[in-house]
């Protein structure tokens, strides 16, 4: 399944193909279904023999803007699209479990909510299944999600108790200045070159201005201006993402942005104009689930197996945690031996699939501490 999915990868919001799947599949194991929730997201209730609480597992779907450069027989046939970062495995990972848990249907007291998320990857998918309801009718008690974690080898287990993923945002700024002839520049405002200087010195926020026990990243991911060599554009574009552990931190980035960009941009006389957009918030694990999740990792992989985790990457599972207590927690799924230890939204990414069985054995065994007497 984890193949299939590699190779038929779907954009956040559009992953009809694996959502027509993952819906079919819930409807043959006898489940009430609902598609469409959040766009392309899906929903499955396993309804127990007996009154209990409602436990919510969530698993992402969507893939991600990257050319696939693998030669493996399951390399991406769907051009400039592709499983970088494991939502392939996560999905048939959700899959599987669903299949494994329908055969303690008979004993299982209280419900499983499969929900199967689109658009994990910046796009807000976990906010639009939110807003259809999916916390409410039933509402969980308790919600766990779990990642396939290249950073981490297969056979060990990062789980921590406490905020583990940092909060995201993302800017834009636009610096405009006045196009012209490449030959002609001092009849033209050159925004590119107003933008490169803007580039360097955001790089100075988290260095100097930001206190060097707190974690704080400032990244541009994106810079834009011009069409040909010989033509200065009237405006540069640049994107990129602040990430923290604390609001404060995360306003201050937002100030000392603004006044470099602005500042800057005038030297050059241009100007500069920004937009932010908040993503999510970030991810905080709950004491007593995350016991739950360690206590069913140390049987799978041995308590000396479990490490501390937390990243400066994000999650929008952070928007169903600040409702819901739980725990999201890692599966390595490196190999060196087998050179599968590339970064996620690496081009040649791909995990040990062993790594599966581990999410899956710990996953069901958290949910059945809950369920099952
Ligand atoms: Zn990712
Ligand atoms: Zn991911």
């Amino acid at each position: 399944m984890r193949r299939d999915f590699h190779r038929h990868p779907e954009l956040g919001f559009n992953e009809t193909r694996t959502a027509a799947i993952v819906a079919d599949a819930l409807m043959q194991l006898g489940m009430e279904v609902q598609r469409g929730v959040g766009q392309t997201g899906v929903v499955g209730l396993l309804e127990g023999a007996k009154e209990g609480p409602t436990v919510l597992l969530r698993f992402d779907m969507d893939a991600l803007p990257i050319q696939e450069e693998s030669n493996a027989p399951y390399v991406s046939q769907n051009s400039g699209v592709m499983h970088a970062c494991g939502h392939d495995a996560h999905t048939a990972m959700g899959l599987s479990l669903a299949k494994m848990m329908t055969k303690y249907q008979s004993q299982l007291a209280g419900r499983l909510k499969f929900v199967f998320q689109p658009a994990e990857e910046g796009l807000g998918g976990a906010f639009a299944m939110i807003a259809d309801g999916v916390l409410a009718n039933p509402k969980p008690d308790v919600a766990f999600a779990m990642h396939v974690w290249n950073p981490t080898p297969l056979g060990q287990v990062r789980v921590v108790e406490g905020p583990c993923m940092a909060s995201s945002s993302v800017f834009t700024l636009t610096i405009q200045g006045q196009g012209g002839h490449g030959a002609a520049p001092h009849l033209a405002t050159d925004p590119i070159l107003a933008a490169a200087h803007i580039v360097a010195a955001l790089q100075s926020i988290v260095s100097r201005n930001i206190n060097p026990q707190d974690s704080v990243v400032v990244s541009i991911g994106q810079f834009s201006a011009g069409t040909t060599f010989n033509v200065i554009p009237d405006k540069a574009e640049l994107k990129g993402t602040v990430r923290s552990y604390n609001e404060a931190l995360h306003r201050k980035i937002y100030r000392r942005i603004l006044e470099m960009a602005t500042e800057m941009a005038k030297a050059f006389n241009c100007t500069a104009t920004m937009e932010t957009v908040a993503i999510v918030q970030e991810v905080r694990n709950a004491a007593a689930p995350t016991l739950l999740v360690k206590e069913a990792a140390a049987k799978m992989v041995g308590a000396e197996n479990i490490l501390d985790h937390r990243t400066m990457a994000s999650e929008d599972m952070g928007f169903i945690l600040d409702e819901i207590p739980g725990c999201y927690f890692f599966i390595g799924s490196s190999n060196e031996e087998k050179g599968l230890t590339r970064p996620h939204h690496h081009p040649s990414f791909d995990i040990d699939e062993r790594a599966m069985v581990n999410g899956m054995a710990i996953m069901a065994e958290t949910a059945a501490s809950y369920l099952i007497n």
